[in-house]
């Protein structure tokens, strides 16, 4: 199966976050790009002041470390504290099946150089936490145990960028109930992917997905039996775009 990982920088104005940091070398040669194409937008890893992570899977978190050094070195790393709990523990990884355990170990790499300097803090989602001003978080919990949305809001439009809740949008739009493997909890995923579908039809929000095709952000329409995948048409920024308006 193909699949992208997309990641997400946000400018708020006062923060420079990033969503979640991608695969790096954890999964193969053709991943592991977020630093370059961060720096080919005009930004540079020590800029970052924030990273929020959906979950704790090596496709999201394996990019905050390179050679066992933060890649991040001025960001504050915030996840969901079941999701610490969960992937962080010695206890879950000696019981976890041989498949998943390489999972566990790249979550302990992945925020272990944060950790040494106090820069992972954990919030409760499912409480409203807000870990950066003016982002909201949405428990999304089911394929882990803490993922989660975060919800940015600018005028009247609002952007939610949603982690994991799709990995084949070819089918789960249409069937919010098939779930993937890899869920640690695949009914509270499919419960959660109903429920999060309902919001984003609803509100009119715009969605970012990691696993949609690329960009992967476009917004979700109710259907006959289920939902539909409206994705942005994506184009390469051009010069004119970029200068501004009053020029
Ligand atoms: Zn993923």
């Amino acid at each position: 199966m193909q699949t992208a990982v997309n990641a997400y920088l946000v400018n708020t104005g006062s923060n420079l976050v990033l969503v979640d940091t991608g695969a790096a070398s954890c999964f193969g040669p053709t991943l592991g790009q977020i630093v370059n194409n961060l720096r080919a937008a005009g930004y540079e890893p020590a800029q970052v002041d924030t990273v929020l992570l959906t979950h704790l899977h090596g496709d999201h978190a394996c990019g905050l470390v390179s050679g066992g050094q933060p890649v991040f070195p001025n960001a504050t790393v915030h996840v969901d504290k079941a999701d610490a709990n969960y992937w962080l523990s010695e206890a879950n990884a000696a019981t976890a099946g041989k498949d998943s355990q390489a999972l566990f170990g790249m979550a302990r790499d992945a925020v272990a150089p944060y950790q040494a300097v106090n820069r992972l803090r954990t919030f409760d989602a499912a409480a409203g936490a807000e870990p950066v001003p003016g982002v909201r978080t949405v428990a999304a919990y089911g394929h882990t145990p803490g993922h989660t949305g975060y919800l940015f809001t600018s005028g009247k439009a609002s952007l939610l960028l949603w982690g994991d809740i799709v990995h084949n949008h070819a089918v789960q739009f249409r069937r919010p109930s098939v779930s993937m493997e890899f869920d640690v909890d695949s009914h509270a995923a499919a419960t959660t992917r109903s429920r999060i579908f309902a919001d984003a039809a609803k509100g009119g929000l715009w969605v970012g997905g990691a696993h949609l095709p690329f960009p992967g952000i476009g917004h979700v329409r109710r259907d006959t039996g289920g939902y539909e995948w409206v994705p942005v048409e994506y184009g390469p920024v051009r010069e004119d775009m970029m200068a501004s308006p009053r020029n």
